[in-house]
This record gives structure tokens, sequence and C-alpha cells, in this order.
């Protein structure tokens, strides 16, 4: 039988809404074997995750999502693997955690001007962790009845042209690999299709990442509808990426996605796991 991989996943270390314990039950109680925690510029609940993982019979990756701008847009970078007591990796995460806390205070004060009272204490209240994103600040909107759910959050108040956008200022994307390879991880491409980019920005983008050292490319994403990944697996196999399967889930209330349920590689793929050796 073949093993069932999502290499994608969030905890409450980031924006995730499950602890990393509770994270790793649910995935083996979905069928789960290979669970990658991939929290946003944060390692800190993997330690745990693994812990858990001894009880469910599960492995867990440990892993990071990183996040860059590359000419203005902000794209997720993977680091599958990653040691994460390296040095240099923890501190290009620390620089961005601190860019987040700054941005945490601009987007309060704008959706302040518009209505939205307490809004940084409020995020804050759901940032269980060292980070504070976008996504708490979604849940607080929710709360207070802004939106019906977070993803009319996000399209009202949360992203370009809306009162409660501040443009991201991340990492380099040569950097971002660099820290990830420096830390002993594979550097894979998060949700590709979502980023919207023409092909021969997404080509430039492939190229670039690959003279950087990357390797692989997320080819299944919840974020990709049949085409996207179809699209995406010829882009693995023109540019010799390795392929990966991520559901790149956040928790129970984000119902529209389940840890592991998300279609299998396209056949032609060559997996990111295919020299792992798994317990
Ligand atoms: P941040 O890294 O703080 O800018 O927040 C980005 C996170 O917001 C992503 O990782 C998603 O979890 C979440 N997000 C972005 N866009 C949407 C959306 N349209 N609906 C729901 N969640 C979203
Ligand atoms: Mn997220
Ligand atoms: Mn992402
Ligand atoms: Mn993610």
């Amino acid at each position: 039988m073949s093993l069932v991989f999502d290499l994608h996943a969030h905890s409450i270390a980031s924006d995730g809404s499950l602890t990393p314990s509770d994270l790793v039950a649910r995935a083996s109680q979905h069928g789960v074997d290979v669970l990658a925690l991939t929290d946003h510029d944060v390692t800190d609940g993997i330690e745990e995750a693994i812990r858990a993982a001894e009880n469910y019979g599960i492995s867990v990756i440990p892993g990071v999502e990183v996040s860059v701008t590359w000419y203005g847009a902000t794209i997720h970078v993977l680091g599958l693997g990653i040691d994460p007591a390296a040095e240099k990796l923890q501190r290009g995460l620390d620089s961005l955690r601190e860019f987040r806390h700054w941005r945490a205070e601009e987007i309060a004060r704008k959706l302040e001007s518009h209505g939205v009272e307490g809004a940084l204490d409020g995020a804050k209240q759901y940032a269980k962790g060292s980070l504070i994103s976008r996504t708490h600040f979604a849940r607080y909107l929710v709360e207070k009845n802004f939106a019906a759910d977070i993803r009319e959050v996000f399209k009202r108040f949360l992203v370009a042209n809306k009162p409660g956008y501040v443009a991201g200022r991340w990492t380099q994307l040569n950097d971002a690999v660099d820290w990830i390879v420096d830390a002993g991880g594979r550097a894979v491409i998060a949700h590709p299709a979502r980023y919207k980019l023409s092909a021969t920005k997404l080509r430039q983008l492939l190229a670039e990442f690959k003279d950087a050292g990357g390797e692989g490319l997320e080819v299944v994403s919840s974020s990709h509808n049949v085409a996207d990944t179809a699209q995406m697996a010829r882009y693995a196999l023109d540019f010799d990426l390795l392929a990966s399967r991520g559901s790149d889930y956040h928790g129970p209330e984000h119902a529209w996605v389940e840890l592991g349920k998300i279609p299998d590689l396209p056949e032609k793929c060559k997996p990111v796991w295919h020299d792992w050796s798994i317990a």
C-alpha cells in the first residue's frame, strides 16, 4: 500500500486553529501517513508535532512556509525536512515575524479608521504563538460580525485596494531558498496557481527559483482546480522540479479543506518524497 502524504499544514504556532498535537491526531484520523507541519515564518510547533506523531504511528516532516516578496507579489516557499535549530533560518524567520508585528499595527490603524475598533487586541487574542497573521484579524472581524466568514473578510477588508490592506515586505526569493537549503531542507514553491501570474512571469519565477537552489513545486494543493493541477504538473516536468502534495490545512472552521483530502499527484510527476526513508 502506498503512503498518504500531506506536506502542507498549519497549527496555532502560526495561523492554524489546532495545536500541533491535535493537528497530528486529526491527520491520523483522516488517513495521512506523512504530515509536514509548515507554519508561516515560524517553527515553534514542530517539536510538539513530532512528539505527538509517536502516539499516532504517523511521520511528521519538519517544515516551514516562508513569506517572500518577488517583483511586488507575495510568494510562499515551503521548506521541507528542515532542521529547526539552523541559525541562519531562525534569524531570517525572526526578521519576518518582526515585519509582521509592525504590519499588524498598520492594519489595525487602517481598520480603525474604517470603523473597526480594537482590531489589534482582537487579532492578538487569536494569535496563540509568536506570530500575527491576517488570518487572526479575519477571525476577529468574523467575531464582530463585519463578515459572515473568513473568506468574506479577506475579500472585503484584507486584500489590495481594501481598507485593511498593507503591502507585504517579505524576504527575497533567493534568501528564502538559501535559509531552507542551509537548514538541510528542500525548497518547494507553494500553491503556484494562486499567484495568478502570467505564463511568462511564472516561467521567470520557476527559472529564478531553480537557479537559487529550489527543487520542488506544489502541484497538488487545495488552492488548485483540476486544470491548475494539470498545468502545474507540466511546469514541474518542464523545469525538472519535484512535485509536492499539500492540503494547506488551517483548521476545522475552514470547512472547505480537510487534511489529506486532495487529489493524488499526477502519475508523470516525480514526488518530492521519492528519496525519503520514512520510518
Ligand atoms: P499573511 O501571511 O499574514 O499575510 O496571511 C496570509 C494567510 O491568509 C494565508 O496563509 C491564508 O491562510 C490566509 N488567506 C489569504 N487569503 C485568503 C482568503 N481569500 N481566504 C481565506 N484565507 C486567506
Ligand atoms: Mn495561512
Ligand atoms: Mn501559503
Ligand atoms: Mn500555507
